[in-house]
């Protein structure tokens, strides 16, 4: 997950992590101090697939 601020790869931190009906919703700041919302999915195999929802200003 690159940071959309700043481009990093990846080096984001999670802040929190909420079980929703679709998964979890995880709030992650980056190095930068940007933060972003993904949310967490598992398909019929198990496979965890992430998207960011939001990514807050
Ligand atoms: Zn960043």
């Amino acid at each position: 997950m690159r940071c959309a601020h700043c481009g990093r790869p990846d080096e984001t931190r999670v802040l929190s992590t909420h079980h929703v009906s679709e998964g979890w919703v995880r709030y992650r700041r980056c190095a930068c101090g940007r933060v972003s919302v993904e949310l967490v999915t598992l398909d019929e195999g198990l496979t965890p697939h992430r998207e960011t929802v939001r990514a807050a200003a």
